[in-house]
């Protein structure tokens, strides 16, 4: 299928793009790898009138390690993220998470800001903002702001980025050597979105784990945090008696929807794997 006419802008700086989102509202629409946007035109399940491409604009592309975070430009494309892109475990968690992202292709045209701002509520990027505490930058013509991930996902679909703002940046806080991270999934066929997805950073202190946070994609609208399931880490080795403890109340506090993927147990009892996989 072929989209609904619409009006095309390719601006050459960010300042274009926050003037062309004031005048045009939620009448214009983002242009960034264009994977799910293009689709869901073609669909017709999206008809923008205006649509802003980003592509050829100047310093949204960046990947910069701070002493406190690591800044990923929003047009940085999944696949950049697929080798180590910092040092350390969240280096090593972003690689992982980033080879289940869809297929190669996808891969090398998607970004990381396109996914956060489309807001699936099975995307590895999310559910990784959601888990390992991200704040996203978004900027308009009237000024700059930053948005907690935990604020960020509304439901499916939907964040609280206004219409007028352009998602600019994600800032994921650094985890040092005393962090063990993991990411765990599952789809029906590689490539496919995930079914379940669970994603972990523990900190090690003399053997015990001090800080836990662990968070699970498709077991609901948003990604959620699995607290009870955090409480529970704190202060125990990470041994195999913990993480089957831990995988239990995993599986036992989420509360998901059946759909044609797999029923709301069958969620739950992957929940349990992938919490016990992502631990080891
Ligand atoms: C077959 C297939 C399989 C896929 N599998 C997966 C998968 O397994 N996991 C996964 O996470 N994703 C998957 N995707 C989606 C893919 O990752 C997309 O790249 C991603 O969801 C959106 O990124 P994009 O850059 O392509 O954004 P676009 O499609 O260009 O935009 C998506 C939406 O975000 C808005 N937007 C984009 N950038 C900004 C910004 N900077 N500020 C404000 N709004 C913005 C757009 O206006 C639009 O509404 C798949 C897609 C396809 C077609």
């Amino acid at each position: 299928m072929k989209p609904a006419a619409f009006h095309y802008e390719r601006p050459h700086d960010v300042a274009e793009v926050l003037d062309l989102l004031a005048e045009h509202g939620d009448e214009a629409k983002i242009l960034a790898g264009g994977q799910s946007l293009v689709p869901m035109m073609n669909f017709r399940l999206a008809r923008p009138e205006v649509i802003i491409d980003i592509g050829v604009v100047p310093g949204l592309d960046h990947l910069v390690t701070h002493e406190e975070y690591v800044a990923i430009g929003t047009r940085v494309r999944h696949i950049e993220l697929e080798q180590p892109a910092t040092d350390g475990p969240l280096g090593s968690i972003l690689a992982d998470a980033a080879r289940h992202v869809g297929h190669l292709p996808i891969r090398l045209r998607g970004t990381f800001g396109g996914s956060i701002a489309h807001a699936d509520p099975a995307a590895e990027w999310c559910l990784l903002a959601q888990t390992l505490n991200a704040d996203v930058v978004v900027a308009s013509t009237r000024g700059e702001r930053m948005i907690a991930a935990a604020d960020l996902f509304q439901s499916a679909f939907v964040t609280s980025i206004a219409d007028d703002e352009l998602l600019t940046q994600v800032r994921l806080p650094c985890l040092d050597s005393d962090w063990k991270t993991g990411f765990s999934e599952f789809s029906r066929r590689a490539g496919d979105f995930a079914v379940v997805a669970v994603a972990s950073a523990v900190r090690l202190v003399d053997g015990r784990i001090a800080e836990a946070r662990i968070g699970a994609a498709g077991v609901g609208a948003i990604p959620v945090r699995l607290s009870q399931t955090e409480m529970m880490l704190v202060g125990h080795p990470l041994g195999p008696e913990t993480i089957d403890a831990a995988s239990e109340v995993a599986g036992g506090e989420v509360d998901p929807r059946g759909d044609i993927h797999g029923s709301a147990d069958y969620r739950r009892d992957l929940v349990r794997a992938l919490t016990r996989r992502a631990l080891s």
